[in-house]
């Protein structure tokens, strides 16, 4: 019954902004087709799905669990409440990570991969790199699997196990990353912007946000070859470049360096292991 400038010109009035959007994602067209087909007109099922998202939307959740899909690193990805939203500053692991000096044939691991965003972007820029992905969800497990299917990463591969758990530990990888939770538990934060509606195991550790990080740093050289310059590169908060740099250095590794993202904040430290002298 109504047609499509219809309920464009009542999301205008009504200052919904995402409203185009999950028109689009309700008719299965893209923002461009809603311009082109002003009249088309919404079967009733239609338009209840599409009063119903915006209702969700409404009330805080996340556009992209609404839609099933978010782009990162150019990357079209499938997520759900299963996986953190993959974040524009997390290009910034992937970022640093390809302009490292490295072979052009080398094993990496992921830790946490989630939706799989990061091995997906790595497997699909360097196509000899192998790449080991982990995640402790068999439901984040199933949409990265998902997500490498669609953008074809042979070279990636998935299991599922607490960050380093499930693997043998014979230090075979020359980059090892990771963007896991670091959120401290019962941050206000945590109550903004979506992040209600996301996996609570992907944003917290412990009290001070740096339960999953020290695991992550502390076990790292043990699976970084012995015998060549490796990589540990980690996403972390703003306020935890200081204490992950020491996380670091304790761990044995050299050439420490916190790097900020596109607003400025410190988001990504990085070090090389063995020590170099
Ligand atoms: N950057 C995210 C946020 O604060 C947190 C992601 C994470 O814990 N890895 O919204």
């Amino acid at each position: 019954m109504s047609t499509v400038a219809e309920l464009l010109s009542e999301a205008r009035r009504l200052s919904l902004e995402d409203a185009p959007l999950l028109l689009a994602h309700v008719l299965g067209k893209d923002r461009g087709w809603l311009f082109a087909w002003p009249e088309h007109r919404l079967d009733d099922v239609q338009l209840k799905q599409y009063r119903q998202l915006l209702e969700r939307r409404r009330q805080g959740e996340p556009l992209a669990y609404l839609t099933g899909e978010r782009e990162f690193w150019s990357l079209a990805l499938e997520v759900s409440p299963a996986v953190l939203i993959p974040r524009p500053e997390t290009e910034l692991l992937v970022e640093l990570a390809l302009n490292l000096d490295l072979p052009e044939s080398i094993q990496v691991l992921e830790l946490g991969t989630g939706s799989g965003a990061i091995a997906i972007a790595l497997a699909t820029e360097r196509p000899d790199w192998q790449i080991t992905a982990t995640d402790t969800s068999a439901a984040a497990l199933a949409i990265a699997r998902g997500n490498a299917a669609r953008h074809q990463a042979p070279n990636l591969d998935f299991i599922q196990g607490h960050w380093y758990q499930a693997l043998s530990g014979d230090g075979k990888y020359q980059l090892i990353l990771s963007n896991p939770p670091y959120v401290m538990a019962g941050d206000p934060h945590l109550l903004e912007d979506g992040l209600p509606w996301e996996p609570p195991e992907a944003l917290t550790a412990g009290s001070d946000g740096l339960a999953d990080l020290r695991i992550i740093i502390s076990e790292a050289p043990a699976h970084l070859l012995p015998d060549a310059d490796g990589w540990l590169l980690v996403e972390h908060g703003y306020d935890q470049g200081k204490a992950v740099r020491d996380l670091f250095r304790k761990a044995g590794f050299s050439q420490v360096i916190t790097r900020q993202d596109l607003g400025g904040k410190d988001r990504v430290t990085l070090g090389c292991y063995p020590p170099r002298p």
